[in-house]
């Protein structure tokens, strides 16, 4: 598929592109597909916060990078689940 070059190409695709989709298995600049028809879509939710978690601190709960967030109360979130500002601050990182 030239559509494959043609994304690496382009600019302004998402920086989480960069890393591997955890939920439908994208390589690393790959883009997300749905796994039914194989049809290129927006990177899902997972990935995003995979990157978002590995890129940034957490201005929210005060967590390293890779460190999943953490609710009031000190538990670890689910790793897909984290702060809307650390998704602000990966984004200035790798702006
Ligand atoms: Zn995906
Ligand atoms: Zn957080």
């Amino acid at each position: 598929m030239p559509d494959d070059l043609h994304h690496q190409l382009r600019a302004g695709h998402h920086p989480a592109r960069s890393m591997p989709c955890p939920h439908c298995g994208a390589r690393a600049h790959q883009p997300c597909r749905l796994r039914k028809s194989g049809r290129t879509i927006a990177e899902h939710p997972q990935r995003l916060a995979d990157w978002a978690r590995i890129t940034a601190c957490c201005p929210e709960c005060q967590v390293e990078p890779g460190t999943p967030c953490r609710t009031a109360g000190g538990w670890a979130m689910p790793a897909h689940a984290i702060h809307a500002r650390r998704y602000q601050e990966a984004e200035e990182t790798c702006a």
